[in-house]
C-alpha cells in the first residue's frame, strides 16, 4: 500500500487528508491513530475505491486505485477485507449465514462455500458456533463473525476501522490479538484505533494523523 501525496476534500469541504505519505509493505502491519475527524476513516475509504483521491496517487499490489475502471473495482475490493466498529450482522441469520453471504457472489458451489466458511469460522474461534444467531453471541463473538466474514475470502489485506470500540479491555486484546495472527501469516493489516492502551501494548509501527497531516513511524514529531 502506498500514498504518495494524497490530498482528499469532500465537496465544499476544506481538506480532510494533506499531501498523505504512507507505505505499508505487503505482510506488515501498522495502526493509523489520531483524534476524532482527523481523517483515519477517510483514509481507509479512500483504500476500498468508496471515496476517490482528490490530488496524489494511491498504489494497491501495483495498481493505481484511481484509475481503476468501474467494472473492475468489484474484484479489487475482494482483495481487501474490512472489519468495522458496528458489525453490521444480519441479526435474522445464522452465523454461518453471515460470513457466507460475501462468497455467494463469487460463484462457488455449496461444498466450496461449506469449507471456506468452516475455515474462517474456526480462524476466529468460533467453529461451534456456526449454527448459533448473532443475537445470543457476546460483544466480543459477534465482533469475531464480522473478522470471519472479512477473512473469508482470503484478502491479501486486512483493513479494520475501529474494531474494538464497542469492547472492552481483554476482549480489545483478543480482537487485535487476532489482527496480529493475520499478519503473521502474511496479510497486510492496517487498524484505525483509538485506544493507546492497545497501541501501547502492540508496539506496532504507528501512522498518527494530526488535521489531516499523516505523521510516519520513527518520523520526529516536532
Ligand atoms: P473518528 O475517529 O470520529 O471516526 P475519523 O478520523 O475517522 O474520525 P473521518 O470520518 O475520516 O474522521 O472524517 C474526517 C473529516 O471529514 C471530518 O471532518 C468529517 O466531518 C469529514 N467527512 C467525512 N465524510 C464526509 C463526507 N462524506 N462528506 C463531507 N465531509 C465528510
Ligand atoms: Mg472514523
Amino acid at each position: 500500500i502506498e500514498f504518495i501525496n494524497v490530498t482528499k476534500h469532500y465537496p465544499g469541504r476544506h481538506h480532510v487528508l494533506r499531501e498523505v505519505n504512507l507505505r505499508l509493505r505487503k505482510g506488515e502491519m501498522a495502526l493509523l491513530t489520531g483524534p476524532s475527524g482527523a481523517g483515519k476513516s477517510t483514509l481507509l475509504k479512500l483504500l476500498l475505491r468508496l471515496e476517490d483521491v482528490s490530488h496524489g496517487t494511491l498504489m494497491v499490489n501495483g495498481i493505481d486505485v484511481s484509475t481503476l475502471r468501474r467494472r473492475h473495482i468489484p474484484a479489487y475490493r475482494r482483495r481487501i477485507g474490512v472489519v468495522f466498529q458496528d458489525h453490521k450482522l444480519l441479526m435474522d441469520r445464522d452465523v454461518f449465514s453471515n460470513v457466507a453471504l460475501t462468497l455467494q457472489v463469487g460463484g462457488l458451489s455449496g461444498r466450496q462455500v461449506q469449507s471456506r466458511v468452516r475455515a474462517a469460522l474456526e480462524k476466529v474461534g468460533l467453529g461451534n458456533r456456526a449454527q448459533d444467531f448473532p443475537a445470543i453471541l457476546s460483544g466480543g463473538e459477534q465482533q469475531r463473525v464480522g473478522i470471519a466474514r472479512a477473512i473469508v475470502h482470503t484478502p491479501e489485506i486486512l483493513l479494520a476501522d475501529e474494531p474494538t470500540g464497542n469492547l472492552d479491555q481483554s476482549l480489545s486484546t483478543e480482537i487485535l490479538d487476532l489482527f496480529r495472527d493475520f499478519h503473521h501469516h502474511g496479510t497486510t493489516v492496517l487498524v484505525a484505533t483509538h485506544d493507546q492502551s492497545q497501541v501501547n501494548r502492540l508496539g506496532l509501527p504507528v501512522f498518527h494523523l494530526e488535521q489531516g497531516h499523516l505523521h510516519t513511524p520513527g518520523e520526529d514529531n516536532a
